[in-house]
């Protein structure tokens, strides 16, 4: 293969670094990380790198993050408010009305909306993105035929991981877990199912792992949504995981109902996700317009609690779920956008806490679908963010629009807001 042209960034603000630092890349990875202002010493070693380098840019003092990465996207799903916009705003309209719109969906109208979803996250600085892809006996494999060719089209830009996905059930839907197994055949790469459409849950729980263990792929599952008194599967997940020594290989989006447990429970799930090396994500955006409908005042929020698991010691991150649709009316994709929310959802006010919403949209939601080694260091892949801010609290205070976004070492976006005020 013909090697990338070099890139260096200089006088970039980069977390765990004390002051500007420049940042080189060769070929697609990250070769050094060092101050950007040298002793006269090395200062001989960053010409001669220089003089390699094809393009410089200069930070000025700007945030310099790993790509941002979002672990749960339903690109099948977006923007489906154009094609239905909401006559009551219930859960029970957005599952019919959903389920309704689905019976219409085209290969053609899939990947329309999917590449809405897709260059805009690119230009937020998005680097991969794990969606999960629809399988029943409605849709059957529409959505994969759809997505399929947008991953290999994308793959120079942003990383695509394809999780399939039974929505509507297993065991009650005839067919389904064949369709599963052949959708994985034609090119998924992980397996998962939302276990509570399912009458019988545990047995949907079982299916999937059986498929993971015969593709050998991770597993995703949308795992203890809502708020009710129903009992909670995360302890039969996670006795399944360490049962297959699938530890590492598993994450559960939503978990609203780790929000209602008292102190002492919580601490149980954490043990028990720690020892699983269960991952947790957070879905506010979802999860804060869906949940505790019920409830006529004091309304609760019904967000996984990631930050009191984190402090036990489980992988967390946060996701955008759904674009603009029934079950999701708001968002454009950008998971910055994510972090604020988090933010304000959980009341994660300091610098430090800050810190963690970024890392919940980076380094951990990379870890949480498998991308290791995430971070700006040498010998990683230079997957990257130039953010128009100079500190992550600002970032997040505001998702700043002007960024530039680098993939595998080349600048993939960039984007200017252009203001005339009169
Ligand atoms: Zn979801």
């Amino acid at each position: 293969m013909k090697p990338l042209p070099n890139l260096k960034i200089e006088n970039a603000i980069v977390i765990g670094y004390e002051g500007p630092h420049t940042i080189t890349i060769q070929n697609q990875f990250i070769t050094d990380v060092s101050p950007s202002i040298k002793t006269p010493a090395q200062t001989t070693a960053q010409t001669t790198a220089q003089t390699t380098a094809q393009t410089t840019i200069n930070a000025g003092g700007k945030l310099v993050i790993p790509g941002l990465i979002d672990p749960h996207l339903h690109l099948d799903k977006a923007f489906l408010l154009e094609q239905y916009p909401a006559q009551k705003g219930t859960f029970q309209e957005a599952l019919e009305e959903t389920f309704r719109l689905k019976s219409g969906f085209t290969i053609e109208d899939i990947q329309t909306r999917a590449k809405r979803v897709l260059d805009n996250a690119i230009a937020f600085g998005v680097s991969a993105i794990r969606s999960h892809v629809e399988v029943d006996p409605v849709l059957q494999l529409t959505s994969i035929k759809a997505l399929l060719p947008l991953k290999q089209a994308y793959a120079q830009r942003l990383t695509l991981q394809l999780a399939i996905f039974a929505q509507e059930g297993i065991t009650n839907q005839p067919g389904t877990e064949a369709m599963l197994r052949e959708t994985m055949s034609m090119g998924g790469d992980v397996i998962g199912s939302a276990p509570y459409t399912d009458p019988n849950p545990q047995q949907n729980i079982r299916i999937v792992f059986d498929i993971a263990q015969q593709f050998n792929c991770d597993i995703d599952f949308h795992l203890d949504f809502l708020d009710d008194d129903a009992p909670l599967l995360l302890p039969f997940v996670a006795q399944e995981t360490i049962r297959r020594g699938w530890q590492h290989r598993v994450c559960l989006g939503h978990m609203t109902r780790l929000a209602g447990l008292l102190p002492a429970e919580l601490q149980a799930m954490g043990t028990l996700l720690r020892e699983a090396g269960i991952s947790i994500l957070a879905l506010p955006a979802s999860d804060l317009y869906m949940m505790a409908r019920q409830d006529t005042h004091n309304v609760r929020r019904g967000v996984a609690p990631v930050d009191r698991l984190m402090a036990m010691g489980v992988n967390c991150a946060i996701a955008t779920n759904n674009i603009q649709n029934l079950f999701t009316p708001f968002g454009d994709g950008d998971p910055l956008k994510i972090c604020t929310l988090i933010a304000q959802a959980l009341q994660l006010g300091t610098t430090a806490h800050h810190q963690q919403c970024l890392a919940m949209a980076t380094t951990q939601a990379a870890q949480a679908i498998g991308i290791h080694q995430h971070s700006i260091a040498p010998g990683n892949i230079a997957d990257l963010v130039i953010l128009s801010a100079q500190s992550v609290s600002e970032a997040i205070g505001a998702a700043p629009i002007d960024r530039t976004t680098i993939k595998n070492g080349q600048i993939v976006a960039q984007t200017h807001l252009q203001r005339t005020l009169t």
